[in-house]
């Protein structure tokens, strides 16, 4: 199979959708690709997604977009990692932090020797030796510094901000760019009879625009890649219980950098702080517990004043089973989606686009790219999935029947396998190309309550005055340099 690409339509224009034009319309060459995107006025935008992950720096790099423009366009604060409240028990908390833990060690990772000083004397503060999680509770904020050996060298971080002025940045992008933008909803779709290729779009006014190439980013209506060409859903509601989410943004204007992430009985809250207002959010089962009464936890942890309306929002955790299918890719809600707890959504939008620019710019859609394309992405949605899911698995909250369930359900092999193996070992592993960091599995792993029984050998190397003195010199270096940091606020305030 070989088919040419010249005409690229990308069909929504969300997020995903103004991602993907100002992505594509940067990298492919004008004079091979012509790119158009279609968006309705009828229908709207999701209108959540607010918290990302560090990636998202080389996304707006590579489209040219600088950071203080950035800020100021979509009304950001900066994001150090996330807050989580009552995960592992009621009253307990821990901090996920961006970055990575203490300092070089050598060939042992820092935290073997902190687990040595957990083990021998019960040093169970492991949120000193990570500096964004100093800096967040002292709502203080400096950019790394790449300086070796520094403790900013490899400081991280993301940001929250308004998705839909981010999208309206990237409009403005796109359109620079040369992207051509239709306004019309699509009606129907008509298939080629050669192949079951998408041939192309009928508007709602009757008029049709033909395609080599289809991007669906509609959203969770998936026209393209489900309702069209029928690639099938894997649903994973049976591992990750919530399908339901209400959002409220209220008034309240003091951000702090980082988001909030508060457990309930039957779910959990989201709490992500703009220049301008709060993001919040429930996010639950409706097997456990009612709209209504979820909505009502809601409002009665807002801490500002509502805003708007409540917008609810049902749906179905899981993946496309292709994300790549014939001339039709999903990007996007269209391709799947998992809950908001690590604010992993974007992302998966970011790498879709990337990937994607990895295989079309030869011009020919091919069997072989297809078959890549869809390893890598079902590869890291299940990357993901995992992850999120342990924040569930390894609760130890016996107050309500949802967690009961999360606690006891199966897991998969590979799960199962990095758990057991930080008990007994305090070894943490990982892919190359994984996102999450060993710092990030061990912050939860650790804050949901898994103690590891060892550490790594060659932690026994030095000495126990020398191990005292590698932790406190390492905990002392964080809490001086932090309190040297300008504040969160100062540097909103220079971008105001
Ligand atoms: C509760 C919740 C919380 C979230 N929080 C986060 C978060 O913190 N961080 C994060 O990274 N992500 C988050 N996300 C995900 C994030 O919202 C989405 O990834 C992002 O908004 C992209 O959405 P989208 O563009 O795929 O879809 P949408 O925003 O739904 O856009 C779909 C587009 O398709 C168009 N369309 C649909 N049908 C047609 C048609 N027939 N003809 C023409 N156009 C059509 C619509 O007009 C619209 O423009 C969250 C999602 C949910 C549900």
């Amino acid at each position: 199979m070989s088919n040419p690409i010249r005409k690229i339509i990308i069909v929504g224009g969300g997020s995903a959708g103004w991602m993907t034009a100002a992505y594509l319309s940067r990298f492919l060459p004008k004079e091979s690709f012509s790119i158009t995107l279609i968006e309705s006025t009828s229908i709207e935008t999701i209108g959540v997604g607010e918290a990302t992950i560090p990636p998202i720096h080389s996304f707006n790099a590579a489209l040219g977009i600088d950071e203080a423009t950035f800020l100021k366009e979509t009304n950001a604060t900066i994001k150090l990692g996330i807050e989580f409240t009552h995960w592992s028990q009621i009253n307990s908390q821990y901090f996920h932090p961006f970055g990575t833990l203490g300092r070089a060690t050598g060939k042992v990772p820092f935290h073997h020797y902190w687990i040595r000083s957990l083990i021998n004397h019960n040093n169970t503060n492991l949120a000193q030796y990570s500096i964004e999680t100093v800096a967040a509770y002292n709502h203080r904020f400096q950019h790394p510094s790449g300086q070796a050996n520094s403790p900013l060298e490899n400081f991280g971080y993301a940001y929250h901000f308004d998705a839909a002025m981010y999208a309206r940045l990237l409009k403005q992008k796109a359109l620079e760019q040369g992207v051509n933008h239709v306004q019309k909803t699509v009606r129907n779709i008509a298939l080629k009879d050669s192949n079951g290729f998408i041939d192309k779009l009928i508007f709602d006014d009757g008029s049709e625009l033909e395609g080599d190439l289809f991007i669906d980013c509609t959203g969770f209506a998936a026209l393209l890649i489900e309702k069209t060409l029928h690639v099938g859903y894997e649903d994973w509601s049976e591992e990750l219980l919530c399908n339901r989410a209400i959002a409220i943004p209220t008034d309240e204007q003091h951000p702090h950098p980082y988001t909030q992430a508060i457990a309930h009985p039957f779910g959990w809250q989201w709490r992500i702080p703009l220049q301008h207002r709060t993001g919040n959010g429930i996010v639950y089962s409706n097997q456990h517990i009612s709209d209504d009464e979820a909505e009502h936890t809601l409002r009665k942890n807002l801490k500002g004043q509502p805003l708007k309306d409540p917008n609810y929002i049902r749906f179905t955790t899981g993946k496309r089973k292709e994300q790549w299918a014939k001339n039709c890719i999903a990007v996007g809600l269209s391709g799947g989606f998992l809950e908001p707890l690590e604010s992993t959504s974007l992302h998966l939008t970011q790498l879709s686009i990337t990937r994607i620019l990895d295989f079309i710019p030869h011009g020919q859609i091919t069997q072989p790219a297809i078959t890549a394309f869809n390893s890598g992405m079902h590869k890291t949605y299940n990357e993901i999935k995992d992850f999120i899911i342990l924040h569930y698995k390894l609760t130890q909250r016996d107050d309500s029947e949802f967690w009961r369930i999360c606690k006891t359900m199966p897991i998969s092999d590979t799960l199962k396998l990095k758990v057991e193996l930080f008990q007994k070992t305090g070894n943490i592993i990982k892919d190359q190309e994984e996102f999450f960091r060993q710092t990030s599995w061990l912050a939860v792993m650790y804050g949901q309550g898994v103690t590891p029984e060892n550490h790594h050998p060659m932690a026994n190397g030095i000495t126990e005055q020398d191990l005292f003195g590698l932790l406190n010199s390492t905990s002392e270096v964080i809490k001086q340099t932090v309190q040297h940091m300008p504040t969160h606020h100062a540097l909103l305030q220079r971008i105001r």
